[in-house]
């Protein structure tokens, strides 16, 4: 299996882990906005490998690496609060679980995708292991609304900001993408269409998504049919 390609718009925020965890410095928690098609779940995932992986790159391909790209390593918990229904007591669980023996030697990480979405309740619950965490215990948590977020809890982690992602990284990344002869000028307009969410840029190229091309994309291009109709199909 490969190892994950790591997008270069996460890269100055793992870089930051990165010198973190060499310096021996990482606070045991952390927390980012989640902005869809940009700063995504993938990310969590990403800091994740850097805490486990044997060589703390994610690219060696080692026995946790391979782990967490099936999304099976026993060290993390991971819950999803933008697509389940998660209440108090799944967050007491995990904080029961956090106590307990990791199978192996390395950080245990809870990792709490879409935090804000809880109720007060299960934040406090948070809170509380926040507060007072075991050994060796991460917490990564990412948010779509930070207002949302308990500020005691916000006072308690490291904030992960968006990089700045240059122009022409994102567009030369989407060139490799697309792999296509359109020129900057024309995948810089197709970026703007799409917020320069990078993810969501790839949309239109994507057979499986052509409902997306009708509701979203489309009727905001009628101007750009040229630049749809120049994108290769897959
Ligand atoms: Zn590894």
């Amino acid at each position: 299996m490969k190892a994950q390609a790591v997008y270069p718009w996460h890269r100055s925020a793992l870089q930051h882990i990165k010198t973190q965890l060499g310096e021996d410095r990482l606070p045991h928690a952390l927390l980012y906005r989640q902005r869809n098609d940009y700063f995504d779940t993938a990310l969590g995932w990403q800091v994740a490998q850097l805490l486990l992986c044997e060589a703390k790159n994610g690219q060696d391909n080692c026995h946790h690496c391979r782990l967490l790209a099936e999304k099976s390593h026993p060290n993390v918990l991971f819950l999803d609060v933008f697509n389940k229904k998660i209440g108090i007591d799944d967050v007491r669980d995990l904080e029961q679980q956090m106590w307990q023996t990791s199978v192996f030697d390395k950080a245990k990480i809870a990792y709490i995708s879409g935090m804000d979405l809880l109720s007060i309740g299960a934040q406090n619950a948070l809170l509380k292991t926040l507060e007072e965490p075991p050994k060796n215990a991460f917490f990564i948590l990412s948010v779509s609304n930070l207002s949302r977020v308990l500020p005691t809890i916000i006072s308690r982690v490291q904030r992960l900001r968006h990089g700045r992602l240059e122009q022409h990284t994102l567009l030369h990344w989407l060139q490799a993408q697309l792999n296509t002869t359109m020129t900057e000028a024309e995948i810089g307009k197709i970026a703007k269409l799409a917020d320069f969410a990078p993810l969501r840029i790839l949309w239109p190229v994507n057979a499986r998504l052509q409902r997306w091309q009708r509701l979203w994309i489309i009727p905001k291009v009628r101007h750009n049919w040229h630049v749809i109709a120049a994108i290769p199909k897959v």
